[in-house]
């Protein structure tokens, strides 16, 4: 298939650091660059540390998904706007940018992000990546595929393939079909990437990468970071 001008922006959640490192050599086989969004970075090990340049040396975001991964919510109703900016958002980017990790683009924890956390997000990164799909597919594709840069973007697709509400590869096709026709840039969210399928939750399997992959490549999609979706 010819090549779209279509791309998609791939990020995975939390702090599956080796299992993310294990997935290296098939993102290289296809020169995809993906975002990996980092929370609790004061408490990983140096190893995991070190993993995470690796990942960033290969040319891979290392993006900030808040310090604690509180529901920004909850937070704000209990402590405050200027209580969650302070701890969860300015200590927690200081902390990246000492360990080497820029913090450019920031991605909300449970996809939570009310309108005075928004405000906050703007005012420090690039981009923020706001709400997930949750495995629905009622939502409006289109109005997810952006054609211009923006300061807040929603995510179109779902890459826990192991999860009970993975709403299917028939989905993922679509906005893959969307994506590349419009010649703009989908959002996709995950988290952990495993070499073998085991008890349902919230990741995806090697193999369902490799899948993924293969399906973006037929359809002439490229890749971006999520720093890339932003002005
Ligand atoms: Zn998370």
């Amino acid at each position: 298939m010819a090549q779209s001008s279509g791309r998609i922006c791939l990020t995975f959640d939390d702090m599956f650091v080796d299992h993310w490192v294990a997935a290296l050599p098939l993102l290289q086989d296809f020169e995809a660059s993906v975002t990996f969004c980092v929370c609790k970075l004061h408490t990983l090990d140096a190893d995991a540390i070190a993993g995470l340049h690796q990942l960033q040396d290969a040319g891979h975001e290392i993006a900030f998904h808040t310090r604690n991964h509180h529901n920004a919510a909850t937070f704000i109703e209990q402590h405050g706007i200027d209580a969650w900016a302070a701890q969860e958002l300015d200590h927690g980017i200081a902390e990246h940018r000492a360990a080497g990790f820029p913090a450019t683009s920031f991605a909300a924890a449970f996809h939570v992000l009310p309108p005075p956390a928004a405000k906050a997000v703007k005012h420090r990164f690039r981009v923020g990546r706001s709400s997930g799909p949750w495995g629905r597919t009622d939502v409006d594709i289109t109005r997810r595929i952006y054609k211009t840069p923006r300061d807040i973007v929603h995510c179109a697709g779902w890459l826990d393939t192991c999860h009970p509400k993975f709403p299917g590869w028939r989905h993922i096709n679509h906005i893959l079909q969307q994506t590349a026709a419009a010649g703009g840039v989908s959002v996709f969210a995950g988290h952990d990437i495993v070499a073998q399928s085991h008890p349902p939750g919230f990741h995806m399997t090697l193999d369902d990468l490799g899948h993924l992959l293969d399906l973006a490549r037929a359809h002439g999609l490229g890749f971006c970071t999520l720093s890339d979706t932003g002005p």
